[in-house]
């Protein structure tokens, strides 16, 4: 149900784990074991979790809700963790060189673009930096 924030907590640089199949006890268990806090719209699993360790989302709006969790742990946004993990895995991303991702990428991409990332974990090739500030001008406006 919170896809899209998962999303946008991953572009913020949140470590972000997201998964809409699994089961309530699932949820608490996995929390507690790498100390999470969970994000959910069903006001029955904030009450099973105690007092901490589990936020309750209760804004329809993307952007609301975003800003919902930022208030609630206290956080502006990064420019610096910005565009730093995998949106598809959550890996932190690490800078590549481009002379070996070159068959990797489209040629005009390597022809425009001289800064570029690679997932550890799923190996996808993310580059436009440049675009980090203009998220970030963006989303000041907005949250
Ligand atoms: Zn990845």
């Amino acid at each position: 149900m919170l896809g899209s924030l998962a999303r946008w907590l991953r572009i913020l640089g949140y470590d972000t784990a997201y998964d809409n199949r699994i089961e309530d006890d699932e949820i608490i268990e996995r929390c507690r074991l790498e100390g999470r806090v969970a994000l959910t719209r069903d006001r029955r699993l904030t009450q099973r979790f105690r007092l901490r360790g589990c936020l309750l989302i209760e804004r329809e709006e993307l952007f609301e809700q975003l800003r919902e969790v930022l208030e609630a742990i206290g956080h502006e946004i990064d420019l610096n963790r910005l565009l730093s993990r995998c949106l598809e895995c959550n890996s932190l991303l690490e800078s590549v060189d481009k002379a070996r991702i070159r068959r990797q990428v489209p040629a005009y991409v390597c022809k425009t673009q001289s800064h570029f990332k690679r997932c550890p974990g799923c190996q996808r090739i993310y580059w436009g930096g440049t675009h980090r500030l203009n998220i970030y001008q963006r989303l000041k406006t907005r949250l």
